[in-house]
């Protein structure tokens, strides 16, 4: 069995609110080598959470709950959990003075609602909260811990994180060891690296391969599991290396490696200076180029030459070759990449210029 995530609101079962609780949580798990069983969303609804508890409950060792824990009439988790699980509500003094305290001290003026975030279900244990003011709670249903944690997404991950992993690591055991490898790649479509890497030598047992499309990247993640954390990594750095072997020049980084970081070392390391040229691109190279630390040791210019004549006039892409190949052509693409290179006209020619089409001049 493994861990159900329960995520429970109105803005999410009417879609107002896309719910990115269960998303992170179940990522979560999964790098602590822990299963998901199920993940459901459920409304601001007695019986639609007791439905919710009674089915994940039946296929699950623990439970996380997100969302309703707040100080308005709609939020009613809380009282739907206890109500479910036949317990009494009781009012925890310390938790009640802790939050008037923080009221006061961030000027807020106290109304009486908000003590309805110091209820909790009788024998909960109390999860903090450093970043809100609802704290969560953890309770025991028949040896399975059900922890219940608020909806605001950057509590719900903080909490998580730090309140309710500590928790279930001394409560759960772990399913399985986990090792991960993302291997980025460019240049390939999915189906073309699908081809190369369906074979046999890499069907190891216990390693299983994703596709996650980045447009116009390719990220492979190499996820490795199993019982015996050693062999979990042999098999990891075995399935890794045999990828590498086949797509290695299509593969431009690893786990968070960015194009824009990578290609800024290789420039920076080699002492190039680089141009970039763009078209329908609108920017978007330059400017993930100049997010990187450090930038202006390489970057000289961008250039985005939308229109034609622009092209024409501050590139020097002959017209004729537009009229015959069409602006988006690897033709006039490399005519940009060589005439941003030129850029201004008056210096004499520098390191690489840059276009979506590809790499001229050096
Ligand atoms: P609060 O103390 O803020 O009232 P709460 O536990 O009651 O906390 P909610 O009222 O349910 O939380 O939600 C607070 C905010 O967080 C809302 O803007 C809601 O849309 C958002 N939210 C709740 N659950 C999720 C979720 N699963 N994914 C993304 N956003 C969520
Ligand atoms: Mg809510």
């Amino acid at each position: 069995m493994d861990i159900g995530i329960l995520v429970i609101g109105d803005e999410l079962t009417s879609g107002m609110t896309q719910d990115t609780n269960s998303s992170f949580i179940a990522r979560e798990l999964y790098e602590q080598g822990w299963g998901v069983s199920a993940v459901m969303t459920v409304g601001d609804d007695r019986a639609a959470i007791r439905g919710g508890l009674d089915c994940l409950l039946e296929i699950s060792d623990a439970l996380v709950i997100t969302g309703g824990l707040g100080p308005t009439a709609d939020d009613i988790t809380t009282a739907a959990i206890a109500g479910a699980f036949e317990l009494d509500l009781y009012t925890d003094e310390a938790v009640l003075q802790q939050l008037k305290g923080r009221f006061s001290s961030l000027g807020i003026p106290w109304t009486e609602n908000n003590a309805k975030q110091a209820i909790f279900p009788e024998g909960a244990g109390i999860i903090d909260n450093s970043v809100g003011t609802a704290c969560g709670f953890l309770l025991d249903r028949d040896g399975r811990p059900v922890a219940v944690i608020p909806g605001v997404p950057a509590e719900a991950r903080k909490m998580f994180s730090d309140g309710v992993v500590p928790i279930f690591r001394e409560k759960i055991a772990y399913r399985e060891h986990i090792a991960k490898r993302t291997i980025k790649t460019f240049g390939r479509t999915e189906s073309q690296i699908d081809r190369v890497l369906s074979h046999e030598d890499l069907e190891i047992p216990g390693v299983s391969i994703g596709f996650y499309p980045r447009f116009p990247e390719i990220h492979l993640v190499v996820t490795s599991r199993g019982e015996d954390r050693d062999d979990v990594e042999k098999n990891l750095k075995i399935v890794c290396e045999k990828i590498e072997g086949k797509l290695h020049r299509y593969i431009f980084g690893y786990n968070d490696d960015t194009m824009e970081g990578v290609t800024a070392v290789l420039l920076t390391n080699r002492g190039l200076t680089l141009s970039v040229a763009e078209s329908c691109t609108g920017g978007l190279i330059t400017d993930r180029l100049t997010d990187v630390p450090g930038s202006s040791v390489f970057l000289e210019m961008g250039a985005i030459t939308y229109s034609n004549a622009s092209k024409v006039e501050l590139l020097g892409v002959p017209e004729s070759v537009i009229e015959e190949h069409g602006a988006v052509s690897e033709e006039v693409a490399v005519l940009m990449a060589e005439g941003v290179s030129r850029c201004p006209p008056e210096r004499a020619p520098h390191a690489a210029g840059f276009c979506s089409g590809g790499i001229a001049g050096e």
